[in-house]
């Protein structure tokens, strides 16, 4: 069924379908794959994110549906607010995911994805809370606070 449109496969529609992502944690203890797109990385400053990432966090997204686990031997959940949790290796204390309770996608640390990720970073978020000892100043979009619904074009 794919065959008449393959030779023009630059289609926006076939690459989609064909989209694979894969990624870890340092140790390999947390493995994962994602069939289908991913979205451009946000880089987030707020509190939580410099403090379990070590710095402020570049974060991708995809479809809960889309997102499969391979590995999961040592991953652990932390329940960061009352609205999401985070997922993290308990052997190399790599931080991975971020869930929002309810929602049906997964944010995904941009920088445990295997290259080449096809992304690009996009924006700043919760630039409001960053911290004080670097600047911003890459040209990219930025929001005091969140922006999930206006930095997805
Ligand atoms: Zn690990
Ligand atoms: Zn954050």
């Amino acid at each position: 069924m794919f065959g008449r449109d393959r030779p023009n496969a630059a289609s926006d529609w076939t690459e989609t379908m064909s989209e694979t992502h894969s990624g870890g944690c340092l140790c390999g203890g947390v493995q994962y794959v994602v069939n289908g797109p991913l979205r451009d990385v946000v880089n987030c400053h707020c509190g939580q994110c410099r403090r379990t990432h070590g710095h402020f966090a570049g974060y991708t997204e995809a479809a809960l549906s889309d997102f499969k686990l391979k590995r999961s031997d040592s991953l652990k959940w932390y329940q960061s607010s009352a609205q999401a949790r985070r997922g993290f290796c308990s052997i190399c204390g790599a931080s991975l995911f971020w869930v929002p309770e309810g929602d049906d996608h997964v944010a995904i640390a941009a920088g445990t994805l295997d290259k080449p990720t096809g992304l690009r970073t996009v924006a700043h978020i919760y630039v409001a809370d960053a911290g004080d000892y670097y600047t911003i100043a890459d040209g990219l979009k930025k929001y005091p606070g969140t922006s999930t619904t206006t930095v997805d074009e």
